[in-house]
């Protein structure tokens, strides 16, 4: 039984657009009111009413299990399925038969492909229970929540944790009738890659596959028809849509479509121009400023690339033959580019120019930093060069001040630690450390601590370097060696702005320890960071430097010692045997009974290293009136160790095997990052 309705008027395309329904398979709908026609509920002898309810839910539930998904696909022999679009999973009339829809159809789907409405969910809602992927009870929960705050009913299911990615491109692969694109194994064909550009890719998130005797194979996170059309007009192909989770699709697009792939064409451009000239090492400044000069797009590209690919750090390093491109992700250095030696120097001019430095001084180290727009958004990039003797090496650090600060909470710090870290930063006037090597997360925790202690009661100021994250409230000193404004001349003067909250970024040598102490004595409350392995040595490190115990004693409230270490790939977590040594490592240190452990097996997402993005551990010392006589005392760092533990302090060691129990990381991981150093 058919009925024409007018589409959801909260769709795009307005209430124009016209949908054939089929009123079997329309279900019920929480949006009874939107409707133009209200036959549609009418003949289904349900009432237009708001809401939905779990009464409602299972009754949409008993409607549908009269149809299973299949019969959509007999319906429709091509695209199978209820066309994504259709904002209330009815079925399009099916003349249009094989993808040949009339111009006026394919519009409609349009129309609901970006608006996809509730009446779909509650049938991929039902085909979730149905598969015990999820109870009615969180479908009901999801719909709430769907209301309040949009999105579709499989992300929103997602996101509360109930069910997963996988689960739910399989459970969407099967409503759809269609199949699992597996991005994670298979890389995108640089000839069906050629098909759709990159613009069209990116704003449909659809990245094509494969092209076959089929047509282009494209894995979409939401299949449509109107999609379908799109991009088949654009490729001149037929065009076969797949699934994938929708981060898998994004992932893969930043893959496929790299910011670097036309350096190729740029370094011959640049070598046609150079081998006329022969020229040697001298480049002129229109070479290097022009904005279609080769090396300054290739520039471009590598800081886009960069800032795509999450690196934290980019470095330029000439040797003998080449100039080798490398990103830092996660803490690990990767080769992405290899440029001809004779690029070098222009590509250091380059950036010393947009950095501001001296371009002719090429022996003395240099320290600069700019600002770029990188996929349309600022970013700013702090320089630094050395020479080598193969020439200047230059490594960029990308300072994304665009990201949110994270609270600690996210950054894996456990419930109770923060909890009581909370408490300690409140303090009025003491110190509090952050412990650990470079690229431990220091930086981020000071942040995130300064978000929480700071509010318009309190002058907070920072002396930094760099300058990481800008906070609009507070007051961030920059170090500038080359003006004298070094740590400890930025502290002293920072004494005299009436301070209450003093983020020193790093504590690196007696004169600013000496400050920072007596900054905590005189009532201000001081933040901090110590290049230590944990935090009983940044103790020892303090009473190394020189600074009297009775001092450290009496103005030290707590020291964090972290490290972050990788999470395991979820694309690619598997269960493995750990070896031997590993398990006894994690015996010894306390990892509760656990039969099977999981690392990543490598994957195309985490470039086959089995891992991807890290988590903080965290281990929180509190200097109670015991730990301080130790101080005192000049204890050893063992002694010392043995009261925190007893006091109830959990080690970087014991929290870190908690993440291995929890599969979150691997033994492997751990030994690595916290005892490698
Ligand atoms: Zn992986």
């Amino acid at each position: 039984m058919k009925f024409k309705r007018r589409d959801r008027s909260d769709s795009p395309d307005g209430p124009d657009a016209e949908v054939l329904v089929d009123a079997e398979t329309s279900g019920s709908d929480s949006q009874g009111g939107k409707y133009g026609q209200s036959g549609v509920m009418a003949a289904q002898g349900k009432t237009p009413e708001t809401g939905g309810s779990a009464l409602k839910v299972a009754r949409t539930a008993s409607t549908v299990t009269d149809l299973p998904p299949g019969q959509d696909e007999s319906h429709f022999p091509v695209f199978a399925g209820p066309t994504g679009a259709d904002s209330d999973g009815a079925t399009s009339e099916p003349s249009g038969g094989n993808g040949s829809a009339t111009g006026g159809q394919a519009k409609d789907v349009a129309v609901s492909s970006s608006g996809v409405g509730p009446k779909t969910h509650h049938r991929l809602g039902e085909l979730l229970v149905r598969l015990s992927l999820v109870t009615e009870a969180q479908v009901e929960d999801a719909l709430v929540q769907q209301k309040e705050s949009g999105g579709r009913l499989g992300e929103v299911l997602v996101d509360m944790g109930v069910l997963g990615e996988r689960g739910l491109v399989d459970a969407l692969a099967e409503f759809y009738a269609m199949p699992v694109a597996d991005l994670r194994r298979d890389n995108p064909d640089p000839e069906a890659l050629a098909l759709i550009p990159e613009e069209i890719a990116r704003q449909y998130l659809a990245i094509p596959i494969r092209l076959d005797e089929d047509g282009l194979h494209v894995a979409v996170e939401e299949p449509s028809d109107e999609l379908r059309f799109l991009l088949a007009e654009k490729s001149g192909h037929t065009v076969r849509l797949e699934i994938a989770p929708v981060n898998d699709v994004r992932w893969a697009i930043d893959q496929s479509y790299r910011a670097m792939a036309g350096v190729d064409k740029l370094v011959q451009a640049f070598e046609a121009v150079e081998g006329a000239r022969r020229r040697t090492s001298e480049t002129t400044a229109t070479e290097v400023v022009a904005e279609d000069a080769p090396v300054v797009q290739v520039v471009a590209r590598i800081l886009t690339q960069a800032k795509r690919d999450r690196a934290s750090d980019v470095h330029i390093e000439p040797s003998q033959d080449i100039v080798r491109v490398r990103f830092r992700i996660d803490g690990a250095l990767k080769e992405v580019l290899q440029l001809p030696v004779v690029m070098g120097v222009g590509l250091v001019s380059r950036i010393k120019i947009m950095a501001g430095m001296n371009i002719v001084e090429r022996r003395r180290p240099q320290d600069g930093q700019l600002t770029t727009e990188i996929d349309g958004k600022d970013t700013d990039v702090r320089v630094a060069t050395a020479a080598t003797i193969f020439g200047e090496k230059c490594v960029l650090r990308i300072l994304d001040k665009n990201r949110s600060v994270l609270r600690l909470h996210d950054l894996g710090m456990p419930e109770d630690t923060h909890g009581t870290y909370s408490k300690l930063v409140r303090a009025p006037f003491g110190m509090v450390l952050c412990a650990g090597p470079t690229g431990s997360g220091k930086t981020t925790t000071l942040y995130a601590t300064l978000t929480e202690v700071s509010d318009a009661t309190r002058n907070v100021m920072t002396i930094e370097d760099p300058v990481e994250f800008i906070f609009p409230s507070i007051n961030q000193i920059q170090t500038n060696e080359q003006a004298g404004l070094t740590f400890a001349t930025g502290l002293k003067s920072i004494l005299r702005q009436d301070p209450d909250v003093i983020l020193v970024g790093e504590i690196r040598d007696v004169e600013t320890a000496r400050i920072a102490v007596q900054s905590a004595l005189t009532g201000h409350f001081v933040l901090s960071s110590l290049h230590a392995t944990d935090s009983v040595s940044a103790l020892h490190r303090f009473l190394d430097m020189g600074i009297e115990s009775f001092l450290i004693a009496s103005s030290v409230i707590a020291i964090v010692g972290q490290r972050l270490v990788r999470r395991i790939c979820p694309a690619c977590k598997t269960s493995y045997m750990p070896t031997e040594e590993e398990r006894t490592f994690y015996e010894e240190s306390g990892g509760p009974e656990k039969s099977t452990f999981y690392h990543g097996g490598g994957c195309n997402f985490c470039g086959n290293t089995g891992y991807q993005d890290r988590i903080g551990v965290y281990e929180l010392l509190q200097m109670t009136p015991e730990i301080k006589r130790l101080i005192v005392g000049w204890a050893t760092q063992d002694e010392l160790h043995r009261l925190a533990q007893k006091q109830g302090m959990r080690t970087l060691r014991q929290e870190a095997i908690n993440l291995v129990s929890l599969d979150v990381t691997t033994i492997a991981e751990v030994i690595r990052s916290i005892y490698a150093l």
